[in-house]
């Protein structure tokens, strides 16, 4: 088992979680689990809306409320788009049921999306009249010079191999297109109690401190922006107390702060306390090939 980032066959374990061990490349910081699947068995597990054997992927109708919810932040990110490439053609990786798509239509983007959960795609593509194809980019076939924008927000957990779909977004990329991306970032020392879930299984890779310069590097991408959020200030927000998670418990709990006058900034304070030393961030970037 190599790194994907930078080849080393050093992998330093962390912790298990659900019986899925998580360790860390010590050149490039990339956290990565010990057993990536083959992509056939992700595929499969992909459209039966599981994976690590029992876990279920959040429902269609639940990921649609959720994506409303976000509807402010993904507009963050098609602003940050229109700021680099203003117009063009926009694909969506992992577009999910089509919020994201339906954003970057109003900003006068062509669109296309992809989506390997068969009900989201269905979804995406009725809501924003878009093709949505259920293949990973890799396997569509797109011809060179393809895109303006492609967006990929909360999908590097989930790559099989980052270096390749990486690879593939620089060849379907027209001159001065760019990748807009999102996803967990982890700053040094990251323990299990950093994140509520790791969902590992799921999530395959984590970025960690040197990673994305490390993948720029080798990947020969330009980083033109990236910003770092303290995960747990971002995540314990009147927003996360109206998304609807698995756990009933939970979802009580939330109605409950979130009904409560200052609830939310008692639960802040209890959260943020708790969680003071967590690692874990949200980056988000926006690469070009050089
Ligand atoms: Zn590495």
């Amino acid at each position: 088992m190599r790194c994907d980032c930078c080849g080393s066959a050093d992998w330093t374990p962390l912790f298990s979680e659900n019986g899925i061990r998580l360790g860390q490349c010590p050149r490039c910081d990339l956290l990565y689990i010990d057993d990536i699947p083959e992509p056939q068995r992700r595929m499969t597990e992909m459209e039966a809306g599981h994976y690590a054997g029992t876990q279920e992927i959040v429902a269609a109708d639940k990921q649609s409320q959720s994506e409303l919810i976000l509807r402010s932040r993904f507009q963050g990110f098609v602003d940050l788009a229109r700021e680099h490439t203003p117009s063009g053609r926009w694909l969506d990786i992992g577009c999910g049921a089509g919020l994201l798509l339906g954003l970057a239509r109003d900003a006068s983007y062509e669109i296309e999306g992809i989506e390997l959960s068969a009900d989201r795609m269905r979804i995406a593509a009725q809501q924003t009249g878009a093709t949505v194809h259920g293949l990973p980019v890799e396997d569509v076939g797109y011809p060179d010079d393809s895109f303006d924008v492609i967006s990929m927000i909360n999908v590097f957990s989930h790559l099989i191999s980052p270096t390749e779909t990486f690879r593939e977004l620089a060849r379907i990329l027209r001159p001065g297109g760019i990748v807009v991306m999102a996803t967990g970032e982890m700053t040094a020392g990251a323990q299990k109690g950093d994140m509520l879930h790791w969902n590992l299984g799921d999530h395959l890779h984590f970025l960690g401190d040197r990673t994305m310069a490390e993948y720029a590097e080798r990947l020969d991408l330009a980083v033109l922006h990236h910003e770092r959020t303290w995960l747990p200030d971002e995540m314990f927000s009147r927003e996360w107390l109206r998304v609807r998670g698995r756990s009933k418990a939970k979802n009580a709990l939330k109605s409950t702060v979130n009904r409560t006058p200052g609830g939310l900034a008692l639960m802040r304070a209890v959260m943020l306390r708790r969680q003071a030393d967590s690692s874990a961030h949200s980056g988000v970037f926006v690469l070009a090939p050089r």
